[in-house]
């Protein structure tokens, strides 16, 4: 069993380092708010520190899930960051959605300071984090993702390199491509069906077993047709991932047509207020369209 630290207790950082200590792990956690760390500690039991340093200390692996590249930096590479605590040949692994362009940074920064560095973007969601089912897309060096990996097992169902630092955020953004444009799709469709004066519901039950069918489609046309959109990933970080995919896009030459437009749906989303609505919400953009 190993000795780690886990950095961010979020919605998803709090349910995966429950999941280090539930498979036998001694855990260390830091939060930025102190209060949730003291809840965490109490809930699962082992320790908090008081700054990413300190909590970095002793740690075979330190793992990080904040929210953007800046996050990433202050609570990594910035004064009292995780670095300045770790011991030589400790990994660090960031779950954090992040640019490649961060990863490939901190790859370098970590290399010259005798650390291992793996970026580890997750999907799956809150549900995938508390029920430790998510898929975890790996970049780094392959001996130091041998050393991490049994340990990610914890909260991931899947889990695999995909290549050289970077690699991993290069596939959560294929995946973020995926849901945009699978999601704008649902959301017409539903809308087309209500505007038809279908009963959607019944149409969906049957399609999902089809050609037609996705999580997306499975887990929420029920909530997208009753109009409730609090149900896990906020449009808010939906357009911190596209930010990040359009940025690269434009590095790597891509054309994203579909991404980019849904991208601006997802702007109209928060001028409604949607900040913090689940990404189903493109619908209310076409309601409000045709009201
Ligand atoms: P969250 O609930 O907002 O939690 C963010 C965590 O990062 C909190 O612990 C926060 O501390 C900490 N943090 C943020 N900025 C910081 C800073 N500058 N210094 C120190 N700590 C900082 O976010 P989340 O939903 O867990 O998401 C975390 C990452 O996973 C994001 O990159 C997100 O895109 C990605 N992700 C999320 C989901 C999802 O469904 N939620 C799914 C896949 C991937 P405080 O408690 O003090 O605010």
């Amino acid at each position: 069993m190993a000795k780690v630290a886990f950095i961010g207790l979020g919605v998803m950082g709090y349910p995966m380092a429950g999941h280090l200590v539930k498979a036998g792990h001694e855990v260390k956690v830091y939060n930025r708010t102190q209060a949730k760390a003291e809840a965490w500690v109490a809930q699962h039991g082992g320790s908090f520190g008081k700054t990413p340093a300190e909590a970095a200390i002793d740690a075979e692996i330190v793992f990080v899930c904040v929210g953007n590249d800046q996050d990433l930096y202050q609570v990594t590479i910035e004064a009292e960051g995780a670095l300045a605590g770790m011991k030589s040949g400790a990994v660090l692994v960031d779950h954090t959605t992040a640019s490649a362009e961060a990863a490939r940074k901190l790859a370098e920064v970590c290399n010259s300071q005798g650390y291992g560095f793996i970026d580890a973007p997750v999907s799956g969601g809150q549900a995938g984090a508390e029920n430790g089912v998510l898929s975890v897309m790996c970049g780094g060096e392959a001996a130091t993702y041998e050393k991490v990996a049994p340990v990610i097992d914890a909260y991931a169902k899947s889990q695999r390199l995909l290549g050289a630092a970077g690699a991993g955020q290069l596939a959560k953004m294929m995946n973020q491509i995926c849901i945009a444009g699978l999601v704008q799709g649902l959301a017409e469709a539903i809308h087309f069906g209500q505007q038809a004066g279908m009963d959607v519901a019944e149409v969906i039950d049957v399609i999902q077993h089809g050609a037609a069918g996705s999580w997306q489609m499975v887990n929420r046309h029920k909530t997208m047709i009753e109009d409730h959109y609090d149900y896990g990933f906020a449009v808010d970080w939906m357009r911190k991932d596209l930010d990040i995919v359009l940025s690269e896009a434009r590095r790597n030459g891509a054309r994203l047509p579909v991404t980019a437009i849904v991208d601006q749906f997802y702007a109209e989303v928060q001028a409604m207020g949607g900040n913090r609505w689940d990404t189903s919400s493109l619908l209310k953009v076409l309601q409000k369209a045709s009201s």
